[in-house]
């Protein structure tokens, strides 16, 4: 029987941890805004005097003789780390903690989409799968859970996934960030790479 998704006592790791994506070269990935996120995430910055770097995603075009995209599909809330860790939301002091003991989001009933959605990554009638790097699949060892109680991140990815369709036509563009640690090795200079030919 499959269980129910419940996040790991204390964990806050998803708000912490950025990856390479998708691969070392492109550097650390941010936190995924759409388009009309961007600028709510920019003033609650400004209100909360909080310092963000928010860099373009994915861009699309119609033409692969363009040197880059015509319009920006999705942008990113970068991390504030050296290396590209930590949302520069995450509530570090200690001093409140989220319902289930980790570090608490503190734009939680604003927080973007993809932090609603999170850990989902596909949606099916009755079963959910998980990012198998969430904290909960890496200590069960299992990335499949039953729908029940993910009707909030099942209505994110679904909004996600509705503002980010496009047709086969589309070229797209992806952008570097040239975030990362040094140690890692070689990365991309930031700007953007074309990913589909048309
Ligand atoms: S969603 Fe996963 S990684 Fe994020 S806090 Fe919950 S258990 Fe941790
Ligand atoms: S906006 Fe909030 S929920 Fe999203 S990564 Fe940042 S701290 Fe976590």
């Amino acid at each position: 029987m499959l269980k129910k998704f419940k996040c790991v006592e204390g964990c806050s790791d998803c708000c912490i941890n950025r990856e390479y994506f998708p691969s070392k070269e492109f550097g650390k990935i941010g936190v995924l805004l759409l388009p009309k996120e961007k600028k709510m995430i920019e003033q609650l910055a400004e209100t909360m005097n909080v310092n963000v770097k928010i860099l373009p995603r994915i861009g699309v075009g119609t033409s692969s003789n363009d040197s880059s995209p015509k319009s920006i599909l999705l942008y990113q809330l970068m991390g504030i780390d050296r290396d590209g860790n930590t949302c520069p939301f995450l509530g570090t002091d200690g001093q409140e903690l989220s319902p289930h003991g980790g570090a608490p989001c503190t734009i939680y009933d604003q927080r973007p989409a993809a932090c609603k959605a999170y850990p989902l990554v596909s949606i099916d009638p009755t079963i959910s799968t998980l990012d198998s790097k969430c904290s909960y699949c890496v200590s069960t060892k299992d990335n499949m859970v039953c729908n029940l109680g993910l009707s909030n991140e099942i209505k994110a990815l679904s909004e996600i996934m509705i503002s980010t369709c496009v047709d086969e036509r589309t070229q797209l563009w992806r952008y570097a960030t040239n975030v990362g640690d040094p140690s890692d090795g070689k990365m991309l200079p930031e700007g953007w790479i074309k990913v589909q030919a048309t």
